[in-house]
């Protein structure tokens, strides 16, 4: 993985974009498994009153020295940074880092969660929107609740949504329609467009809070159900047991 090349971060462009003009052009996201679908880039200029409740009660909750992984734009970041609290944002998108630094993101590095060395703790880790995504498969969730031993400080927290996609299964009776025997239902491959610009397709994992939660016991980390959305998401705190 690694952070992205400038003419392969099509969602970076459409963050700087935006952030020049005030507007952006479409940004297109593929996937094998779905019909083609937008971000819309102004969503991801949201302030904290436009922001779902579960992202609201996930900042209420940030204390301490935060790090907001894959921070995008910087809504999160910025909206704790008015609250007086202390974050770190990270992004493997160099010209969302770019543009975070010009929106006053006080400290923004240019880092993959999982490959580079912050050479410090924190007290809570921040992921939003969708933020199991970055886990890209389930079979990565040992690699990835070993990259948090080593991030969270002494009784620091992790801070996730995600979404159980289990929805996109179900009949109209509510029973599932999915393969036991065959690839997790909430792995699903994406690709983004913008303009001209064409990033590489990558992993992004949904995940429900049980899957969730049973991967956490098994890597020695407590998984609880914070908040429920309106949609089949939810907000969920992870934290280490021997920490
Ligand atoms: N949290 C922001 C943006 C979400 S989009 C918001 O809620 O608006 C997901 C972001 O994660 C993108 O900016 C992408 O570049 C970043 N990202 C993906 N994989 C990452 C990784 N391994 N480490 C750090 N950032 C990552």
């Amino acid at each position: 993985m690694g952070v992205l090349e400038k003419r392969k971060d099509p969602m970076g462009a459409a963050i700087a974009d935006f952030y020049k003009n005030g507007v952006a052009g479409r940004l297109r996201v593929m996937s094998s498994m779905f019909d083609e679908d937008e971000i819309p880039v102004e969503h991801l200029f949201r302030v904290f009153e436009e922001m779902s409740e579960i992202e609201r009660v996930a900042l209420e909750l940030s204390r301490g020295r935060c790090l907001d992984v894959g921070a995008g734009a910087g809504c999160h970041s910025l909206a704790l940074q008015d609250r007086g609290v202390d974050v770190c944002a990270i992004d493997i998108s160099p010209l969302s880092v770019e543009t975070m630094k010009h929106q006053g993101v006080a400290d923004v590095r240019l880092a993959d969660f999982f490959t580079d060395d912050l050479r410090e703790q924190f007290d809570t880790i921040l992921m939003l929107m969708n933020g199991s995504g970055i886990i890209g498969k389930i079979d990565n969730m040992p690699k990835f609740f070993a990259r948090l031993k080593i991030l969270l400080a002494k009784g620091g927290q992790v801070l996730l949504d995600s979404s159980d996609l289990i929805y996109l299964f179900e009949d109209e009776e509510g029973s599932a329609d999915i393969d036991l025997a065959g690839d997790y239902y909430g792995e699903v491959d994406y690709a983004m467009q913008y303009k001209n610009i064409k990033g590489d397709s990558f992993d992004w994992l949904y995940v429900d809070f049980e899957t969730l939660a049973y991967h956490a016991e098994a890597c020695g980390f407590v998984a609880e159900l914070i908040k429920k959305g309106e949609h089949y998401d939810y907000l969920a705190r992870l934290s280490c047991k021997n920490l």
